[in-house]
């Protein structure tokens, strides 16, 4: 059966990269049906911390990777560590220095090995150094402990970072000294910037919760993240996770770096959004405005799901139904500078905005439809394209230039409000 794993050390939060790492695990995992395994490594007493270790396993649910079996944390086994670093002793095939153990490297052989994405790979001995297994305090380096566990942990697949490439060689030769059997390797391509370097954090290289927090959808991020380095064919980008699932092959993974853009992942989570069923969209959006706090008592749910419904469409991040909500629900709203400076210091503006405030109340009725029809006549009386009044209109009682339908908005709105926004600027 197969068995992969993810190793991450909690000495930080669950960063972009490494949520790919994991995915791409798990995605194998649960293509073959195999065991995805989670294994802390948490060596570094000092680095290590408990809120990040929290942050990481509540970054991968988030993400839907489940994790088979309770993980393995390896500050609890350096007992295990010692045993076979001792057992290497004694065959001669490590030495001490002071309380350090150290594994002497033997010179003039070739390590070998096959990996799934980058195929054939040989290192001469002759450049590898002597490689310390315990350190004088007690502690297991990372390269040994790694063999160790993955051997423990019967693992059959170590899918990992390209900049894992140099320490497979060191490995290979541990499992060989031990006399066990050397798993499959596969080492992923960095994620790269728009710019082709490395993924800062100006270019998206923050926390998964980050992501959470700027109103993100898991399921876009888990689509996203899925086509970094992977691609399912017939150029095929919205995919539900079971779907990759059934598509996704290591094999498939491409050498070269895969490139992380910020624009594409907001599109994509814009497409999730628009596509969702309008209960869940609404109940999601409301839950995060009220972690957000930004749900007050004006709160009316039928109506939110009304004006959901209108900006379904165009909202990229539930973070846009921050400023959305705030259209609807509060009496002061933000102006964006540029609009009012286009739309509204016209010569004739004021002008247009009282006649559409005078047709508006006294319209016998004020919905979509009603307004619609208003607004074309008082265009062609006088002699303007409609837009001349919907534009001003929208930037009066919106503050901004996008968002739903104008005249949707303005039935959402209730008469009352448009009035008294178009007001301030008659
Ligand atoms: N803790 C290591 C890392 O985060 C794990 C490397 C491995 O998968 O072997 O890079």
């Amino acid at each position: 059966m197969i068995r992969v794993r993810f190793a991450p050390s909690p000495t930080g939060y669950l960063h972009i990269g490494s949520a790919r790492t994991a995915l791409f695990n798990w995605l194998y995992a649960r293509h073959n049906k195999g065991k995805f395994l989670l294994r802390i490594e948490d060596t570094d007493r000092l680095r290590s911390k408990e809120e990040y270790l929290d942050e990481i396993l509540g970054s991968l649910k988030w993400l839907f990777m489940n994790w088979d079996e309770d993980p393995t944390f390896q500050s609890r086994r350096f007992d295990l560590y010692k045993r076979y670093a001792e057992d290497l002793l004694k065959k001669g095939l490590a030495y001490m220095e002071g309380e350090a153990i150290i594994f002497k490297v033997e010179k003039d052989l070739t390590v070998s090995f096959d990996d799934m994405i980058h195929g054939k790979i040989e290192v001469s001995t002759n450049e590898l150094k002597d490689q310390v297994l315990m350190k004088s305090d007690g502690t297991p380096t990372y390269n040994f402990a790694c063999v160790i566990d993955d051997v423990e942990m019967k693992i059959t697949h170590i899918i990992r970072g390209d900049d894992h490439i140099s320490n497979t060689p060191k490995q290979i030769l541990l499992y060989r000294a031990l006399g066990l059997a050397i798993p499959n390797f596969a080492h992923m391509p960095l994620i790269l910037s728009k710019d082709g370097g490395r993924l800062s954090k100006r270019h998206g290289a923050t926390s998964i919760f980050e992501y959470k927090r700027e109103g993100f959808l898991p399921e876009a991020l888990v689509n996203y993240l899925s086509l970094m380095g992977w691609a399912p064919g017939e150029d095929r980008e919205i995919l539900p996770l079971d779907e990759i699932i059934k598509l996704f092959d290591i094999k498939d993974v491409n050498k070269t770096g895969a490139t992380f853009d910020m624009d594409k992942l907001s599109w994509m989570n814009g497409q999730y959004i628009k596509d969702m069923d309008l209960a869940d969209i609404v109940s999601r959006s409301e839950i995060f405005l009220k972690g957000n706090g930004i749900i007050d008592d004006k709160f009316d749910e039928a109506r939110w799901s009304d004006i959901v419904k209108a900006y379904k469409e165009r909202a990229r991040t539930l973070e846009d139904f921050i400023g959305i909500y705030k259209i609807f629900f509060h009496d002061a709203i933000e102006y964006d500078e540029a609009a009012v400076e286009k739309y509204l210091k016209k010569s004739n503006s004021k002008d247009i905005l009282n006649r559409c405030r005078v047709v508006l109340k006294s319209a016998s009725s004020f919905n979509k439809a009603s307004i619609e029809e208003a607004y074309r006549k008082l265009a062609d009386d006088m002699k303007l394209k409609a837009a001349e009044l919907i534009h001003p209109t929208r930037v009066a009682i919106s503050g901004k230039t996008v968002g739903a339908g104008l005249f949707d908005m303005m039935e959402l709105l209730g008469r009352d409000k448009v009035l008294k926004r178009l007001e301030r600027f008659c």
